[in-house]
């Protein structure tokens, strides 16, 4: 993808600090961390998001993302990490090439969690049927 700033980063036209590198995938440190250590875990191959890249690239990536986590937890002496990824504008997604976040958390890092909420009586079973029922 020509305008992809990723794909341009996976050819080395812009600068990055490079975390790994093998075959199909790379790994960079992300430009405006959440933390410091805040990796982005990439396949080579171009695909906009989960449901548009292929499943071995899936696989591939998840994997190195494994192996890169737990060095991005010993390098940072993390208590724990996010492992995240957006697809599409509305969950946050702001580069259009596929990436895992992984993001090194500290015990007294005061970053807020996710905010939840509450099913009325029976929503949770007609929205778990109607996903369960295009499977
Ligand atoms: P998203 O919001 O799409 O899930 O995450 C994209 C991430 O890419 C953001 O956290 C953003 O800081 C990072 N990012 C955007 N442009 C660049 C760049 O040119 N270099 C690096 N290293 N990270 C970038
Ligand atoms: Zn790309």
């Amino acid at each position: 993808m020509q305008d992809c700033i990723f794909c341009k980063i996976i050819k080395g036209e812009i600068p990055c600090a490079k975390v790994y590198e093998d075959e199909n995938v790379f790994a960079f440190l992300d430009i405006a961390p959440v933390s410091k250590g805040h990796t982005l875990v990439i396949p080579k191959e171009h695909g906009e998001n989960l449901l548009d890249i292929s499943d071995k690239a899936l696989a591939d990536t998840a994997k190195a993302a494994k192996k890169i986590a737990k060095a991005i937890v010993k390098a940072t002496k993390a208590d724990g990490f996010n492992f995240s990824q957006n697809n599409g504008t509305a969950a946050g997604q702001g580069v259009m090439h596929f990436h895992f976040h992984i993001i090194p958390r500290f015990k007294e890092d005061r970053l807020k969690p996710w905010p939840h909420g509450k099913y009325e009586q029976g929503e949770d079973k007609d929205i778990a049927e109607k996903i369960s029922s295009l499977l």
